[in-house]
C-alpha cells in the first residue's frame, strides 16, 4: 500500500464532510442489499451534523431512497447515483435523467446480454445502469466490453467502472460535480471540504476537493489522487470516533475554563 501522509488536525467546525457509503462508511457485502450502517456510525454522523451546522452529505452511487433507508432515521443532504440525483439541505431534489426511449432501450438490451451471464446482476437505477459481477468475477472482461460498446453507441452515456461493477451514467455526472454543487450553497459554502471514498468512482471527488484546498482521504488500497489514506472501513470509523471525542474533550475543557474565569 502506498504511504500517504497521515491525516492532519481537523478544525471540525470550519469543515464540510462528504462521505461515500459502500466501502467507506459501510463494509462491502456480497450483495448491495446486505450492506448496513451500524447505529454507532449513524450517531457519529449526527454528532458531525451538529458540530458543522449541517455540513455533512453522502455522495454515493446508490439512489437517494436507498441512502435514506441506510441512515434512517437520520436525514442528510445526499448525492445519489454519482450525483445524477441531488437533494440539498432544504430537501429539494434535482435529477439528471436519461431520455425515456434510451432508458427503455438500454434496459432491454442490457438485460438480454446479462441473461447470458448467470450470476451477473443488472441494476436499473432510472438515471443509470449498474452491471454487477461480484458473484462471478470471471465475467469482468465480457461486462467491460459490453459497457464500452454501449457507451460508444450512445454518446449520452459514460462508463464508470467500480469494484466488481461497471456503470453507465449520463455524461456530466460525477462525484466531483456533486461535491462542487454542494459547495456552492449553505451550509457547505465557505468551508474546507473533506471527502472520504474507496473506489475509482471517488477519484473525481478527490480531485475537486484537492483543487478547493480540502482534504481527500482514500479508504483502502489502490492508486489514488487522494492526499491521505485510511486502511479500511474500521479505520475510518475509529478516526471519526477519535475526532469527535477530541472535540467534546476540547469543548468540556473550554467550558470549564470559562466557568473558572467567571468565578475568579
Ligand atoms: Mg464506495
Amino acid at each position: 500500500m502506498t504511504n500517504l501522509s497521515p491525516l492532519p488536525q481537523i478544525p471540525v467546525g470550519e469543515c464540510a464532510f462528504f462521505f461515500d457509503v459502500d466501502g467507506t462508511l459501510a463494509e462491502i457485502k456480497p450483495r448491495p442489499e446486505e450492506v448496513c450502517i451500524p447505529p454507532s456510525v449513524n450517531a457519529a454522523l449526527q454528532e458531525l451534523v451538529q458540530q458543522t451546522q449541517g455540513a455533512v452529505a453522502l455522495v454515493s452511487g446508490r439512489p437517494v431512497e436507498e441512502l435514506d433507508a441506510l441512515i434512517s432515521p437520520l436525514i442528510l443532504p445526499v448525492a445519489g447515483i454519482h450525483g445524477a440525483e441531488h437533494r440539498d439541505i432544504r430537501g429539494e431534489v434535482h435529477r439528471i435523467t436519461l431520455p425515456h426511449a434510451l432508458s427503455a432501450l438500454l434496459a432491454d438490451k442490457l438485460s438480454a446480454a446479462l441473461s447470458e451471464m448467470p450470476g451477473t446482476l443488472l441494476e436499473d437505477k432510472g438515471s443509470a445502469f449498474a452491471l454487477h459481477y461480484r458473484q462471478v468475477p470471471h465475467y469482468e472482461n465480457t461486462i467491460l466490453t459490453l459497457a464500452r460498446q454501449t457507451v460508444a453507441e450512445h454518446p449520452e452515456l459514460v462508463l464508470q467502472p467500480g469494484k466488481c461493477v461497471a456503470e453507465l451514467k449520463p455524461v456530466g455526472v460525477s462525484k466531483g460535480e456533486a461535491i462542487m454543487r454542494f459547495m456552492q450553497a449553505a451550509p457547505f459554502q465557505g468551508r474546507q471540504p473533506l471527502f472520504f471514498g474507496d473506489d475509482v468512482t471517488d477519484e473525481a471527488g478527490f480531485k475537486v476537493v484537492n483543487q478547493q484546498g480540502g482534504i481527500s482521504v482514500k479508504i483502502g488500497e489502490g492508486p489514488t489522487a487522494a492526499q491521505h489514506r485510511l486502511q479500511n472501513v474500521g479505520a475510518l470509523r475509529h478516526w471519526l470516533k477519535t475526532l469527535l471525542l477530541q472535540q467534546s474533550t476540547t469543548r468540556v475543557r473550554s467550558e470549564s475554563d470559562e466557568s473558572l474565569s467567571r468565578r475568579i
